[in-house]
């Protein structure tokens, strides 16, 4: 019997098991994936889980991989409509950190590596999750033959699913396209979406240095940010989903809208469209849900894996606190619902206005919404659109 197992080692389960390691629980992650995934994803890392990270004792080694972006510029019609310094946001990181997803989990899961040398169990895909009151049981996937050698071949072939182990606390952390959340009956709903976009990674030709650029044209917006290695990524909004749209298609969009050449590239471009989700509660019983699992917020502003992260540090001594104190635990992860959830929320509006700044714009609308965008940039508003910008609200 675990103190808690943590279903899904993506971003938000890792650091989450991270945390309560260092806490001295008995923790251990279920992973379904034998091979870390390799996809496009997050690339923004906010002040405030900075500070987690520091936390979980990885922010050094974090930092050393990274690019540190102090600043970001609007531009719009080959014009400055504004810039954005992240340094007058207080705090022992006054920037914005970007490193792409995949080396961010390595360094995660080298950290849990030697926090819980085995805690990690790759190949091994949950189906169900079994509140039996004084603790979960979980039971792996149907047709499941993991590495591990679990067979778990269903009623066709026999037997039930095993149980693949037990815990006090179950915390569902399986991302956005994750099973568990509807398997064991929480509801979620939409959040507005729908906005499609294209994105790759290309050499950094350098003419923007570490600054995040914004291009506000009237074709709809095109977003850039610095990357370590030389590389610069470019993110464009389109008309539709453009899945089978190559890297020259992205670069004639760039071109056309902004006017910037693109150096060659032989990266495979992204297509994505927007989905935005929560959950009608986070916590149901001893199951509770973090991360993605929980809300599913728009890439555009770049905070689903940071609010992920917030939730996990929010959670760990929540959980700490209900193992220790089982007659308030009800209290304390309603606590942790009630405050992540509304976090949520706010993301997935601050998102919603991202997106909205970003559509295609002309005339008075587009004179509008420059005229907008000059005036937030002057103090005292840029101020706060810094600490919208990095999160320091959530
Ligand atoms: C194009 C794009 C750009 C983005 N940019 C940013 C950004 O700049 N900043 C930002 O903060 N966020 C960004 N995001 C969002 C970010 O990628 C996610 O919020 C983050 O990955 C969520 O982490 P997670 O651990 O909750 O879920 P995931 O990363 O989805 O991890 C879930 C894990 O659970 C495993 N799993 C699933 N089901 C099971 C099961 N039944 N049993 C066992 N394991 C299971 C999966 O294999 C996976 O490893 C972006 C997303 C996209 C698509």
């Amino acid at each position: 019997m675990r103190d808690v197992i943590v279903v899904g080692g993506g971003p938000v389960g890792i650091l989450l098991a991270c945390l309560l390691a260092e806490r001295g629980l008995d923790v251990e992650v279920f992973e379904r994936r034998t091979e870390p995934s390799m996809l496009s994803r997050a690339i923004g890392i906010h002040p405030p889980s900075m500070g987690v990270l520091r936390q979980a004792g990885v922010a050094e080694e974090v930092l050393a991989r990274a690019v540190r972006i102090e600043t970001g510029s609007v531009q719009s019609g080959g014009h400055t409509l504004g810039r954005l310094s992240f340094a007058q946001t207080t705090g022992l990181f006054p920037f914005v950190v970007a490193l792409p997803q995949h080396e961010t989990e390595a360094v995660l899961r080298a950290r849990f590596g030697r926090l819980r040398p085995h805690g990690l169990r790759s190949g091994v895909g949950v189906g169900m999750l079994h509140d039996r009151g004084g603790h979960v049981d979980v039971s792996a996937e149907l047709g499941l033959v993991a590495e591990t050698g679990v067979d778990a071949s269903g009623p066709e072939g026999g037997a039930a699913p095993p149980v693949l182990g037990s815990a006090r606390y179950v915390v569902v952390a399986d991302g956005a396209h994750g099973r568990l959340r509807d398997a064991v009956g929480i509801a979620s709903r939409p959040l507005g979406g729908g906005d499609t976009y294209l994105m790759a990674d290309y050499p950094d030709a350098g003419e923007h240095g570490t600054e995040a650029v914004l291009f506000f044209e009237r074709g709809g917006v095109v977003e850039s940010f610095p990357l370590p290695d030389g590389r610069r990524r470019w993110v464009a909004l389109t008309s539709t989903l453009m899945t089978d749209a190559s890297i020259d298609d992205l670069s004639a969009l760039v071109r056309e809208r902004t006017g910037v050449l693109l150096p060659f590239s032989d990266a495979a471009p992204a297509s994505f469209s927007v989905r935005q989700r929560l959950a009608s509660t986070m916590v149901q019983g001893r199951m509770v849900l973090v991360g993605d699992a929980a809300h599913e917020i728009s890439p555009i502003g770049g905070q689903g894996m940071n609010l992920g992260w917030l939730d996990a540090v929010a959670l760990a001594p929540a959980l700490a606190h209900a193992l220790a104190q089982p007659t308030e635990a009800g209290v304390t992860l309603a606590g942790y619902d009630r405050r992540r959830r509304r976090s949520a929320r706010m993301a997935a509006r601050q998102a919603g206005f991202n997106m909205a700044m970003g559509r295609p714009a002309r005339g008075l609308r587009l004179r509008l919404r420059n005229g907008a965008v000059r005036l937030l940039a002057q103090p005292p508003l840029n101020g706060l659109l810094a600490r919208a910008f990095t999160m320091r609200w959530l």
